[in-house]
């Protein structure tokens, strides 16, 4: 099993391309393009700004592509992607390699560029491309627009241009594009799907151009089957293969997919005439039994993605190398590579300087997960002989047997409360709030005051009395903005927050922190996920002394703030070595003792956030119900030690809710509040669907734009909530937190929240 290393010759732009055909024994699916220093964000951004021009951007993004395609070489990875650059999105630069640019955009008649960055992030005249996450990671894309009136048409420049950008570099690659498949099933519009045919006929054209520049290989990514698809879907994947196998003028195909299990898709596109298959044997361990079961793979190329692209542990090579070593049995020619894209990590872990060593020799990001498959390659194809023994995981430092004994203890009674009934009564008792109360969902702006104040504490330039007192300052200017606006159940704001997660994990022992480990998430905003490596403890309250400085300001309530277990989790790379739900448990069990420390000190309403509730799930249904069984039990664990007459809220946003819409009923929070504004309150109609009885704030300000909503879009959102959910359990709130937004839109907004909702309880 041995492919030859012959070259082809081809042509782009006048120049001559030498192109390998093998595809060898190691590369990657993708790397991050943001650049070790978040180059490609300052880059982005200053275009943006009018700072600097195109060329300008075009030549740091240019700079950022040459040393990846150098570092994987550099690293002795025999198969190099490109086209894995983007100034925003892949999913969106796809949608432009085929054409489907609304004419919403087109007729904007802006340069290419700005039209590209149009779409991605709105102009005045038009809102963006909708975004929304890619499977089950932290990366969020822009949702192509699909119709029966669009028109595709083929424009490989840019896999084209990287090609021979790479090959001035003397580097062969191998273009990446979103398969034909996956780019409808994540698209929206009338019926997508249905245009597979026609968008595979652009895919043909694309194939042919890229074979005529000499192209050997191209990389299309199918994640989508990874989760249940109907059997028409699976039947498109079959056809649409078949149809680009059977192409005479065509690079090698190379068929992506990752995040999970192939299931009934894999012998579909087995069915097909492609030369190789990605499975990611990961997340989808199942994948090497369907393999087995697929028979012969006569002159298929099996890429195996061994290497973890989703988290940021080392990987156990010999075991790796071990299950490398059953995929070769079967396949005619075996590539090890990575899970998925390493997108997904950060850059390189060299950059850390403060980690402490025991966890540092754990940790592989994107640079060490190129070596690690590159040392897999050799090893599956020359044997396991010289390869390391993994480190314990967890080593006893780690460990905290106070927290797995009392883990091991709960039972039933420790997630539970009593009933409704018997708590909003003692609970309105206490509050005493009117009909339809007001409040906000927990942050207020993020001025560049708090932002330097935070830089300053970072650096030394402020001592941590003086950083309070500045916070403080905050805290007492966003209670008398609340009194003076007239909500009902106030916030402190939360300006003490960098971020929801982190700002826990800090706090937390078993996390750890990064200096630059930054990962994508979007567009140029960017994240710098926390790590919990060890069993997760609380070392002293959190957020105690805040919210009680907050309330000893005001005679109104002030709502606690803390960040649910499943989100905290969810943003976060977690620890492999023991089931999620344990981790979940141990951080609910922090937060409960917080929310005792909180009720203790006299809060009586208490919010735990869970907007990643819905982002978690598993694609696949069959592994819905046990997910979703520990996220709540973890919930329930976090809020149920508190007293019948402590209101506890929860929030949800980022997603539509249909899928875990009995999950957070089960959530048994007294108030959920909930983004709604959007979907024009359908929400509301799911929660009444399956009976639940509790509190309800259905979000009737999109906080996501900067329009301020009038008085009269807040009295009719109020009114259709009205209509669906009795008035005593209705609460009135924006969609979402408002750091994002400044001061100007902030007051105008609630000061028409306040006065719709008067207006509303007048009826
Ligand atoms: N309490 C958080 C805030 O207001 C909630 C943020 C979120 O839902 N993403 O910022
Ligand atoms: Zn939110």
């Amino acid at each position: 099993s041995f492919l030859s290393f012959l070259g082809v010759i081809g042509h782009f732009e006048g120049r001559t391309l030498l192109v390998s055909t093998a595809f060898g024994q190691s590369t990657v699916l993708g790397y991050p393009r943001i650049g070790g220093n978040r180059e490609l964000k300052k880059a982005v951004e200053a275009y943006w700004a009018g700072k600097i021009d195109a060329d300008a951007l075009a030549s740091t993004a240019a700079g950022l592509r040459a040393e990846v395609w150098q570092t994987l070489r550099d690293a002795g990875l025999s198969a190099i992607p490109s086209n894995t650059f983007s100034y925003y999105d892949h999913v969106l630069d796809t949608a432009v390699a085929v054409g489907a640019i609304p004419t919403r955009f087109t007729r904007l008649g802006l340069s290419e560029l700005d039209t590209y960055f149009a779409m991605a992030r709105g102009v005045d005249a038009e809102p963006a491309l909708e975004l929304t996450k890619w499977f089950d990671t932290n990366y969020h894309y822009l949702v192509p627009e699909i119709g029966p009136d669009t028109i595709f048409a083929a424009n490989p420049v840019k896999a084209l241009s990287e090609v021979a950008e790479a090959a001035d570099l003397g580097i062969t690659t191998r273009p990446v594009l979103v398969g034909p498949a996956t780019f409808l099933l994540l698209a929206k519009g009338e019926d997508p799907f249905a245009r597979l045919d026609d968008l595979v006929d652009v895919y043909a054209q694309i194939l042919a151009v890229l074979a005529a520049s000499g192209v050997a290989w191209v990389q299309l990514d199918e994640p989508a089957y990874v989760a249940d698809r109907t059997p028409e879907e699976i039947d498109g994947l079959r056809r649409a293969y078949r149809r680009l196998g059977e192409l005479t003028d065509r690079p090698r195909l190379f068929v992506a997919t990752y995040f999970g299990e192939l299931g009934d898709a894999l012998p579909a596109l087995l069915d097909t005439p492609v030369e190789a298959v990605g499975l990611d044997l990961v997340a989808g361990p199942g994948n090497l039994d369907r393999l087995a079961a697929a028979g012969p793979l006569a002159g298929r190329t099996i890429v195996a993605g061994l290497v973890d692209g989703h988290n940021i542990w080392r990987t156990d090579l010999r075991a790796a190398a071990t299950l490398g070593g059953r995929v070769a049995a079967l396949a005619d020619h075996v590539v090890v590579s990575t899970s998925c894209s390493l997108l997904h990590v950060p850059v390189d872990l060299a950059a850390e300087q403060d980690l402490e060593p025991q966890l540092y020799s754990r940790l592989a990001f994107a640079r060490q997960k190129v070596d690690e498959v590159v040392t897999l390659g050799t090893a599956v194809r020359n044997g396991t002989g010289e390869l390391p023994a993994p480190l314990p995981p967890v080593p006893p430092a780690w460990r905290h047997d106070a927290v797995r004994a009392r883990l091991a203890e709960l039972g039933p009674q420790d997630r539970r409360r009593a009933d409704y009934a018997t708590r909003a009564a003692a609970q309105q008792a206490r509050l005493n709030l009117p009909e339809l109360p007001t409040t906000t969902i927990g942050s207020f702006p993020q001025t560049t005051e708090l932002r330097k104040a935070r830089a300053e504490l970072r650096t030394g330039a402020v001592d941590w009395p003086g950083y309070v007192e500045r916070m403080r300052a905050e805290v007492e200017h966003v209670i008398r903005l609340q009194e003076e606006l007239g909500l009902d159940v106030l916030v402190h704001g939360e300006p003490e927050r960098n971020d929801m997660v982190q700002y826990f994990g800090e706090q937390l022992d078993g996390f750890a922190a990064t200096e630059h480990g930054w990962v994508q998430s979007y567009g140029s905003r960017c994240v710098r996920p926390p790590i919990i490596y060890g069993d997760v403890a609380r070392k002293a309250p959190m957020t105690v002394e805040w919210s009680t400085y907050a309330q000893s300001l005001t005679h109104k309530p002030v709502k606690g703030m803390l960040t649910g277990p499943v989100t905290i989790l969810a943003w976060s790379f977690v620890r492999t070595d023991q089931p999620l739900a344990d981790t979940a448990d141990q951080v609910a069990l922090a937060l409960r003792d917080e929310c005792a420390d909180l009720e203790a000190a006299g809060i009586k309403v208490i919010q735990v956030d869970e907007p990643a509730l819905r982002e978690t799930l598993p694609l696949r249904k069959a592994e819905q119900k046990a997910y979703l069984d520990w996220a709540v039990g973890a919930f329930r664990l976090a809020t149920s030690g508190v007293a019948d007459d402590t209101q506890v809220h929860t929030h949800l946003c980022y997603s539509e809710f249909g899928e875990v819409i009995t999950a957070i009923d089960a959530l048994d929070a007294d108030v959920t509040s909930i983004e709604a504004s959007r979907s024009k309150m359908e929400v509301l109609d799911d929660l009444a669907a399956i009976g639940y009885g509790r509190g309800v704030g259905p979000g009737v300000w999109d906080i996501h734009s900067p329009r301020v909503p009038s008085h009269d879009e807040v009295v009719e959102s109020l009114r259709r909530a009205v209509a669906a959910v009795p008035a005593r359990r209705l609460w009135v709130n924006p969609d979402c937190g408002l750091k994002t937004r400044g001061y100007a839109e902030v007051e105008a907004s609630l000061r028409h929240l306040v006065a719709a909702a008067a207006e509303v309880r007048g009826i």
